[in-house]
């Protein structure tokens, strides 16, 4: 089976990956279906909220297990916002770890994020496995979850020459970038003295970041958090202005509250029963998704 870099360093122009967030057996189970439907990678992503929940070491196992059955399934250890919990994760062999230092000055960011590489070199030396590293540049308003009011500031957004800086000095291997997504679903986002229902995404940026990148001979790939909330044909335009991995965490908790809500009305305390449907839908969309992403090119 490739691993997660062999599967990035495969994939055509304009194709990316599904990542999609978990805290559940049944939400990672809709995955596992999924991918076996499909044959099309994914990763999963546990934050330090949901691993805190499920258990680093059991969310890990969980996706060893598909990728015994030759299931392109990768786990992230997503938004670390410390250096210590990232090098944790680190150590739990996730095959990638987001060092979110977002909430640090930039300054404070580069080093940090440097810290988790170096760290994670003398693992990956130690050991022979390889784990990405991706890095956060820019700022990302909100939180994965439904309403209220989210203020997109000029400030945050990501320019070409801070992605650069970022990943000279650091070396990640993926980096996330702010273009007018958000965390969650907002009922209102204030941009530039506007109040939008749905965010604008700024997909001339991504693609001067992109570009910016590449002529300074820099294949990291491009990341896109919080998807939910975006059109089918704002991913599709994202991924051709240069974004590899979309993140969609907010829609999907949204599917997994609706439905289990649906299908404990059902006539059974069977838990299987009842969580089966859950699995379902959770698995509908994820592949509806795989396969947007993944064949468009
Ligand atoms: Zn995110």
């Amino acid at each position: 089976m490739k691993t997660l870099k062999e599967t990035l360093v495969s994939l055509k122009e304009h194709q990316a990956i599904l990542h999609y967030n978990i805290a559940t057996y049944e939400q990672y189970k809709a995955a596992v279906v999924a991918v076996s439907e499909t044959g099309l990678p994914m990763l999963i992503g546990v934050s330090e909220g949901e691993r805190g929940y499920v258990g680093m070491t059991m969310a890990g196992q969980w996706v060893q297990e598909a990728q015994k059955k030759n299931l392109p399934i990768f786990i992230n250890a997503d938004h670390c916002k410390s250096d210590t919990t990232a090098m944790e994760a680190v150590d739990a062999l996730y095959d990638e770890v987001l060092m979110d230092g977002t909430e640090f000055t930039e300054d404070e960011n580069i080093l940090r994020t440097k810290k988790v590489i170096e760290y994670r070199n003398h693992i990956q030396q130690k050991i022979g496995r390889e784990i990405l590293i991706e890095g956060e540049i820019g700022y990302l308003a909100g939180s994965s979850d439904l309403g209220g009011s989210i203020e997109i500031k000029a400030e945050y957004l990501t320019t070409p020459e801070q992605a650069i800086r970022f990943v000279q000095e650091t070396g990640v291997d993926l980096l996330a970038i702010s273009v007018g997504n958000v965390h969650g679903v907002p009922q209102t986002i204030l941009q530039g003295g506007n109040a939008l229902k749905s965010p604008q995404i700024d997909f001339d940026r991504i693609k001067t970041i992109h570009s910016s990148l590449r002529q300074n001979n820099f294949n990291t790939w491009l990341v896109l958090h919080g998807g939910s909330g975006l059109t089918d044909d704002d991913f599709v335009h994202a991924i051709k202005c240069g974004i590899q991995i979309i993140h969609l965490n907010t829609e999907f908790r949204n599917i997994w509250k609706n439905s289990l809500k649906k299908n404990l009305e059902k006539d059974t305390v069977n838990p299987y029963k009842i969580l089966n449907g859950v699995v379902e839908d959770l698995k509908n969309r994820i592949i509806h998704y795989q396969q947007l992403f993944y064949t468009l090119q």
